[in-house]
């Protein structure tokens, strides 16, 4: 380590199969630079001489099968270079799916892998995620990727589901571009508020993405790669079994858990092949309060960019302009329910919203339903805005918007998740 005035540079030299491990203090920034050899950063190719910057947070390691030299500028609040890394059972795992497309290349009649990832909070399921995607990406493969993670929401924001098919590896900054991700709204951040709902829009999702890959033989034969929530136990297991069982996944790799492991083996047919594998040493457990703080900065990225690089529009919309709904009515009990309904059903009704001061600071999702009231809940949405002001006097909401005025169409999904614009 060296001391260059105020900078702090660091060098690293790593041997094959190493992997350099860090974090970035809040609100601080760190570059790295390869200078010499070959490394990844979950599955991107890093470019040599390049200069990456990462902002405070962020928990980033950058791999070497071959050995590599790398400096990072910047306060880290920890790096070191780990040797033990499941990095080469990860490829293995991607090799056994690349055996699976290859089947597909030249089989009409076969299509792709379909796996899930599992596991409880903290195990490293989405950059698993990524690492697949990724690796399949650069092989010319285009696989759809899954997010079933309503808590973190990686294609969109939080509250929502959704899938992409991936054309490109994720960028080491930014993550996947999100061109054109099909979104459905849920409204809350854990996937228990409503598990009706939940379960509705996986199947619906698994439905949208068997026809994509009916309709395009590239996604078909490359596959799909879904990622779940960390709730793995009681209801949330069931979610898991459900969602399994919608995209008849094929594969599901169980990181870290071996209970849920032999659970999954002992209730899924013997078609779908279970797996278990260890986390990365790396994975860094987050706190609640880091989990909040992320949730808040997939918003923020989404109306003002990763760095800042979006200007949002604010602007007023006319209560009699829009049609608010909320998904999910107060429960009644079955005996105060009309005849052959369920208290059930009340979950997934769609129920309108009146605007008032209680929609503040509310993230609401823009349906791409044009009329009709019935099939909103499983129409996709086209964004999100956040009301920023009520004024009963006027009847004018305030709304943060990535898009200038007029709102592309009228009918509203209110959401449970706030937040707060501070700009
Ligand atoms: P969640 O429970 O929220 O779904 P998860 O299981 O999907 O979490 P990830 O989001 O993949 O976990 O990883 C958690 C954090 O750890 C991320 O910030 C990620 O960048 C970081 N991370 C993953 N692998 C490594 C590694 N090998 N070294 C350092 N950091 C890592």
């Amino acid at each position: 380590q060296r001391q260059k005035e105020s900078e702090v540079v660091q060098e690293f030299k790593l041997e094959q199969d190493n992997e350099l491990r860090f974090e970035v203090e809040s609100k601080e920034k760190v570059t790295l630079e390869l200078k010499s050899g070959l490394a990844e950063v979950f599955g991107t190719e890093v470019v040599k001489g390049k200069v990456y910057s990462f902002g405070g947070g962020s928990k980033i390691a950058v791999f070497t099968w071959q050995g590599c030299l790398l400096e990072l500028r910047g306060k880290t609040e920890a790096a070191y270079v780990a040797r033990e890394t499941p990095m080469i059972i990860y490829l293995n795992t991607h090799a056994g799916l690349e055996q699976i497309r290859k089947k597909a290349d030249t089989d009409e009649s076969k299509r792709g892998p379909i796996a899930m990832i599992v596991g409880p909070t903290d195990v490293g399921k989405s950059t698993v995620c990524k690492l697949l995607l990724n690796y399949a990406v650069r092989m010319g493969r285009r696989p759809i990727y899954v997010d079933l993670d309503v808590g973190q929401g990686q294609l969109s924001i939080p509250g929502t589901v959704g899938a992409m098919a991936i054309e490109r590896p994720a960028d080491v900054e930014e993550g996947f571009s999100q061109v054109c991700p099909l979104i459905y709204h849920y409204g809350y951040k854990e996937p228990g508020s409503n598990v009706m709902l939940y379960n509705l829009l996986v199947t619906k999702l698994a439905q949208t993405v068997a026809e994509r890959m009916e309709a395009n033989r590239q996604n078909a034969v490359s596959g799909v790669i879904i990622n779940t929530c960390g709730w793995v136990k009681g209801q949330g297991y069931q979610m898991l079994i459900h969602a399994a069982k919608a995209f008849e996944v094929d594969l599901i790799i169980v990181l870290d858990q071996e209970r849920l492991y032999n659970e999954l083996v002992r209730d899924l047919p013997e078609t779908v092949k279970v797996v278990f594998q260890p986390k990365s040493g790396g994975v860094v457990e987050r706190s609640r309060q880091a989990r909040i703080e992320a949730r808040d900065q997939r918003i923020r990225e989404y109306f003002y960019g990763s760095a800042g690089q979006f200007y949002p529009h604010s602007f007023e919309v006319r209560f009699s302009d829009v049609k608010i709904f909320k998904i999910g009515a107060p429960a009644l009990p079955d005996s105060l329910m009309p005849l052959g309904m369920k208290a059930e059903d009340q979950l997934t009704k769609l129920v309108t919203v009146q605007p008032n001061q209680q929609l503040l600071h509310h993230l609401i999702s823009i349906s791409m339903a044009e009329s009709g009231e019935d099939d909103i809940i499983q129409t996709n949405v086209t964004g999100f805005i956040c009301v920023n002001n009520v004024d009963l006097e006027r009847q004018m909401l305030t709304v943060l918007s990535p898009q200038p005025r007029p709102l592309p169409r009228t009918r509203l999904l209110l959401s449970d998740i706030q937040y707060m614009d501070s700009h």
